[in-house]
């Protein structure tokens, strides 16, 4: 069995659980531990049953409740040593540290598999996660698509994906030049056609769920993000979830083709 669920999504907070079989993995935790455990209790899970959370890198909108989330329930936390180090998350007794190009590792029942990506943060790094066979990425916090990214991101059943902004949007609105810049630069975050142009590469058969985040609330609107992943394949139409920042998504299960058809 491999499911996930977005606890939330965009430049306020992002947080998303995973499960393999019985394993409960939350990546990021970029709410206060409080809002988190409230966020947690109302899809049904304690979050002093979660196993692991594994962070992908030290902005706030990603990081802001590990620390305190971690000591309260004594969850073990896994990082790059980059993110530890440009990270503030107080003391952390159970810390396991690599790298964003280490091997592929495990965390219970759940595959882990970390690519490192172009982001203006010290070590960071997405993830394709795997469980008898399925596997699912999720890619956000990425300035641009490199080669080493399009080679991780295939053969995916299931792809969380970032569409930051449109570009227009971007360009004409309330962002200072400078921060334009940094959102729109190859460290700053997936635009909509950056995110369809990565899909266009991919093999898309086996994909049960394209669900998009981090979508700007200034920048962008959640039909343009859409009509331009469409764009690529409108076959992914009932394929497609969008996620908001301020609730949680619905689970999705990632189900192996044989049990689709029993
Ligand atoms: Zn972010
Ligand atoms: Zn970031």
């Amino acid at each position: 069995m491999l499911r996930f669920i977005s606890l939330g999504s965009g430049s306020r907070g992002n947080a998303t659980l995973i499960e393999a079989d019985d394993t409960r993995v939350l990546l990021d935790c970029g709410y206060s531990a409080r809002e988190l455990t409230e966020r947690l209790a109302r899809v049904g899970v304690d979050a002093a049953s979660l196993d692991a959370i594994l962070v992908t890198h030290e902005h706030g909108d990603h990081i802001r409740g590990v620390g305190a989330l971690s000591r309260r329930f004594r969850i073990p936390v896994w990082m790059t040593r980059g993110t530890s180090l440009a990270g503030d998350c107080g003391e952390l007794t159970d810390l396991t540290l690599f790298h964003s190009d280490s091997e592929p590792f495990a965390i219970g029942a759940l595959n882990v598999h970390p690519v490192a990506v172009p982001h203006d943060a010290r070590e960071p790094c997405q993830y394709v996660f795997s469980s008898k066979g399925l596997r699912l990425g999720i890619l956000t916090d990425t300035g641009c698509i490199t080669p080493h990214i399009a080679h991780a991101y295939q053969r995916l059943d299931a792809l969380l994906l970032e569409c930051n902004h449109d570009l227009r949007m971007l360009a004409e609105g309330p962002y200072p030049p400078s921060l334009q810049r940094r959102v729109g630069g190859d460290h700053g975050h997936l635009n909509n056609r950056q995110a369809a142009a990565l899909l266009e590469q991919m093999d898309r058969d086996r994909l049960q769920h394209l669900v998009v985040g981090h979508i700007s609330e200034k920048n962008n609107h959640h039909s343009i993000a859409s009509d331009t992943l469409l764009g690529v394949d409108a076959d992914l139409e009932n394929r497609l979830t969008l996620l908001r920042q301020d609730r949680a998504s619905e689970w999705f299960e990632v189900t192996a083709e044989a049990e689709i058809e029993a």
